[in-house]
């Protein structure tokens, strides 16, 4: 089986330690496959009688393990190159423990810029959030893939911190609840539009 894995959000961006590495190394059969996905997840092949044990041991080392698949990824967080504070890291650690491997129709990929020169890409994402000094705008929609890609559209300007995990959790409950079959964000979001998704959050 296979299982995700991802250092803490944190300053720097994803940076494991030597000792994570050697931790992954160790816990895994030797002919193992360990894949390097385009977001910022090690998916790491486990035998599957030996989940817990490893995700415990993976998890002492300060790594997060998450299931694969049809799942939110984990947060795809920017560097925080302004400053703890000023990029809103404990903000964006607390949406990564709201978001991270919730079973959804189709994988979802929520991302996370500090300011709004956006350089973690978030209207490449299916949900993201860029911090406005004190508050947050919302983005949903963004399609990188294939050879119409399209830019996430703004769902809601100046969301007080306080709302913004209210605010996405409805966003992927009413997706997991809506989707028809393996429908994309994407598509779901131009279905559904943008005024209704509005409504559905406010
Ligand atoms: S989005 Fe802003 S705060 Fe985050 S790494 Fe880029 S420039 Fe720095």
């Amino acid at each position: 089986m296979k299982i995700a894995v991802n250092p803490q959000v944190q300053v720097g961006g994803s940076l494991f330690t030597p000792v994570q590495l050697a931790k992954i190394g160790s816990v895994v059969e030797s002919a193992a496959k360990i894949e390097m996905t385009p977001f910022k997840q090690l998916y790491v092949e486990v035998p599957s009688d030996q989940i817990e044990s490893i995700k415990e041991e993976l998890e002492r080392s300060g790594l997060e393990v998450h299931p694969a698949g049809f799942v939110t990824k984990s947060l795809i967080a920017c560097n925080f190159c302004k400053g703890a504070e000023e990029a809103g890291l404990e903000t964006a650690r607390t949406l990564q423990q709201a978001i991270a491997g919730i079973e959804t129709p189709t994988p979802l990929k929520i991302g996370y810029a500090g300011c709004a020169l956006g350089t973690s890409e978030p209207l490449l994402k299916d949900i993201s959030v860029v911090k406005m000094r004190n508050s947050f705008d919302v983005y949903v929609g963004g399609e990188p893939k294939g050879i119409t890609p399209s830019l996430a559209k703004l769902l809601i300007a100046g969301l007080p911190e306080a709302r913004l995990i209210p605010v996405i959790t409805t966003l992927i409950d009413f997706y997991k609840e809506k989707a028809k079959g393996k429908e994309k964000f994407s598509k779901f979001v131009n279905r559904i539009t943008l005024e209704e998704l509005v409504r559905i959050v406010g």
